[in-house]
């Protein structure tokens, strides 16, 4: 991709600034999906283009074997740039598709300025913060048959899922979201064990991913040692290994900046409705609201400890190890964290 040319309309990311980071593409990491317009636009240009099948009503571009970058990148660049898909275009703002349409930043491109997290107010309400705005100009752009359709679709499947539960389908996430924020404040001290990487035996595709100044892209796998990181090539496989690293066994404290920091992302991540909807997802025979609601808070102090644990461990990886992390230290926790969360398959769809 090339980013920095990206005819992003900037003011929808509100308070967040953004700036593309030189030799990131990060962005095109990942299968993005691509309408029946996208396609036919794309296979007019590149014909010999092998789209993943469709799976609820989107193709999907193919990536790469070894390393997970899309067959169009080269050289730092996309080469179908005038063709390029929505999600590329409207990185980095992802958009979930569920009973509704509900946008929100991928904080894993560390073009964007995670700062004004700290701040964020609220996960029971609706998301603000220029979300709103956001969506307003991307609905415009993907208001497409086929999108109408995955969302009747996705109010189906939520309404049914609800009924399971013994909640009304109305007001179940937003039940939800007030259960889990009251004990949010809480949750920084339960002390769970992080949120293991993939070993690299999985695949490079399947490792979380950051971007490091020095080392450009890097993945992050669970080894023998430790956490290992690796460089990873643009046209795929390790470039380099960085080293293994041991997570901390007891996790670094935070100054009052960094808990500020972190608890803003947890009600960001809360306030997306992909957070609920992946819980929905990978528990289909939750016996109970109370249930759903206990394992939602569980998954916020997994999220939490992961931040924690991936922030110590990069850390390490910078020769500035430490058993106290600032604001900078969590958002770089952050960034290596939150682009997983978005691969969590949902009862609705990231596009
Ligand atoms: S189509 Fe272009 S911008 Fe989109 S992921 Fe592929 S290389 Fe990146």
């Amino acid at each position: 991709m090339q980013p920095a040319e990206t005819p992003f309309d900037r003011t929808l990311l509100d308070g967040f600034d953004f700036a593309c980071r030189p030799g990131c593409a990060l962005c095109c990491y990942g299968s993005p999906a691509v309408s029946a317009v996208e396609a036919h636009q794309l296979l007019s240009i590149r014909p010999e283009t092998d789209l993943l099948p469709a799976s609820q009503g989107f193709e999907q571009l193919p990536c790469r074997p070894d390393g997970g970058a899309c067959v169009f990148l080269a050289s730092e660049r996309c080469t179908v740039r005038g063709a390029r898909p929505f999600p590329c275009r409207s990185f980095p703002v992802g958009v979930h598709i569920g009973a509704r349409l509900q946008a929100s930043l991928v904080l894993g491109c560390p073009g964007v300025n995670v700062e004004p997290l700290a701040d964020w107010p609220d996960a029971t309400s609706t998301p603000s913060k220029g979300l709103d705005e956001e969506l307003a100009s991307i609905e415009k752009e993907i208001a497409v048959a086929p999108l109408e359709a995955y969302r009747r679709e996705a109010e189906r499947r939520a309404r049914a899922y609800a009924r399971r539960v013994g909640m009304d389908p109305a007001s179940m996430d937003s039940e939800l979201r007030e259960a889990v924020q009251e004990e949010l404040d809480t949750l920084l001290d339960t002390g769970l064990d992080p949120w293991e990487p993939p070993s690299a035996e999985a695949g490079l595709a399947d490792l979380p991913l950051f971007f490091d100044p020095d080392h450009g892209r890097v993945a992050l796998a669970s080894a023998p040692g430790g956490w290992e990181l690796l460089a990873v090539a643009e046209g795929g496989g390790v470039a380099r290994h960085l080293g293994t690293f041991l997570p901390p066994l007891d996790l670094p404290s935070l100054d009052p900046s960094a808990e500020r920091l972190l608890a803003g992302f947890l009600r960001y991540v809360l306030a997306r409705d992909h957070t609920l909807w992946s819980v929905y997802e990978e528990n289909p025979d939750a016996p109970s609201a109370d249930w759903l609601a206990e394992e939602l808070a569980e998954r916020l102090a997994e999220v939490a400890s992961t931040v924690i644990s991936r922030a110590a461990v990069r850390g390490l990886a910078a020769g500035a190890p430490s058993d106290h992390l600032g604001a900078l230290g969590v958002a770089d926790g952050i960034r290596a964290t939150d682009m997983e969360l978005l691969d969590r398959p949902t009862l609705g769809r990231i596009l």
